[in-house]
């Protein structure tokens, strides 16, 4: 009797849990306000440590749009958010690291089955480099006609993807792409030896600025494209140093510079993402260096995770 008691008692628990606000709110419960919001499909990285990798829908008047990276674990997460895929036709990849773009195909298939009607999608990425594949190679070699999934292009609805290369050069803003009250602005930023690519979407005067994965050579970009942005999802990846690995450095940007360029670019809140077991382990020293040098609001992502932006 005394264990039925305890199992109630933790059901109790893990009800109440999800209902205090730290359990996932779900953005497609949101309905039509706000105008801009964040979900976050996968706030880890690359480990298999109980996070879906990096990956965000972007919802603007409620309707999922543009999802940001496609990082494995994701798909179950859109599932598990109930998230209405279609008329999510824009797909913003960071960098073709594993961690952000291994798992577009599944994500496409399930865009492809959750409507009949054609579906016209437009990648965008960065340009080839080293032995990294173009965004155009990549798709191609996913859902062209010679690539892995050729078949998906008829196999739900007529699907037409059209993928872009972002170059990594100039090193200045430039708009992606501009319709009605959607704006998706872009600039190249640095990961070491990975291209890679900063976007910010502006709405209806809102905006968001998506940091991908960044080393200390992207900061300059980031800062000017991220300037007033509302909110700039930052990945959190290391510690200050000497805390993390010495590598992770060419890699990835410590707390106390996150928190100096969301001051430089007068960010109206921070959502660290990406999260690492380490900084999970860290968070309150994470949290203090990066409040030492800025003084707006500062959150940690998790799965599931919904952020209005206005
Ligand atoms: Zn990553
Ligand atoms: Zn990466």
């Amino acid at each position: 009797m005394r264990r039925r008691a305890a199992a109630v008692l933790g059901l109790v628990c893990a009800l109440a849990q999800a209902e205090d606000g730290l359990a996932p709110a779900k953005c497609p419960n949101v309905g039509s306000d706000p105008d801009l919001a964040v979900l976050v499909l996968g706030s880890g990285g690359p480990g298999a440590v109980g996070r879906a990798s990096s990956s965000y829908v972007v919802l603007l008047d409620g309707q999922p749009r543009i999802l940001v990276d496609a990082g494995p674990g994701s798909f179950a997460r859109a599932g598990e958010a109930g998230l209405q895929m279609r008329g999510m036709d824009i797909v913003l990849l960071t960098h073709l690291h594993i961690d952000h773009a291994g798992e577009l195909p599944g994500l496409l298939l399930g865009r492809a089955v959750s409507s009949g009607r054609p579906i016209d999608a437009r990648i965008y990425g960065p340009a080839a480099s080293g032995q990294f594949p173009s965004t155009r190679r990549y798709v191609d070699l996913n859902f062209g006609a010679q690539g892995a999934y050729a078949y998906l292009k008829d196999f739900s609805a007529p699907l037409t993807i059209s993928a872009h290369d972002i170059a990594a050069k100039p090193v200045k803003p430039q708009t992606l792409l501009a319709e009605a009250d959607l704006k998706i602005s872009v600039i190249p930023g640095h990961h070491r030896d990975a291209p890679a690519v900063v976007y910010r979407v502006d709405y209806k005067g809102h905006s968001v600025t998506f940091s991908g994965d960044i080393d200390a050579q992207g900061l300059p970009a980031l800062s000017s494209l991220a300037q007033g942005t509302d909110l700039l999802v930052f990945n959190s990846v290391v510690l200050d140093p000497p805390g993390s690995a010495p590598q992770l450095y060419e890699l990835h940007t410590p707390p106390a510079a996150i928190g100096k360029l969301a001051a430089q670019a007068h960010a109206g809140r921070l959502l660290l993402t990406h999260i690492s077991p380490l900084v999970e382990q860290h968070q309150d020293e994470v949290l203090a260096s990066i409040g030492a040098t800025y003084a707006g609001p500062v959150s940690v992502s998790s799965d599931l995770l919904c952020v209005p932006v206005n």
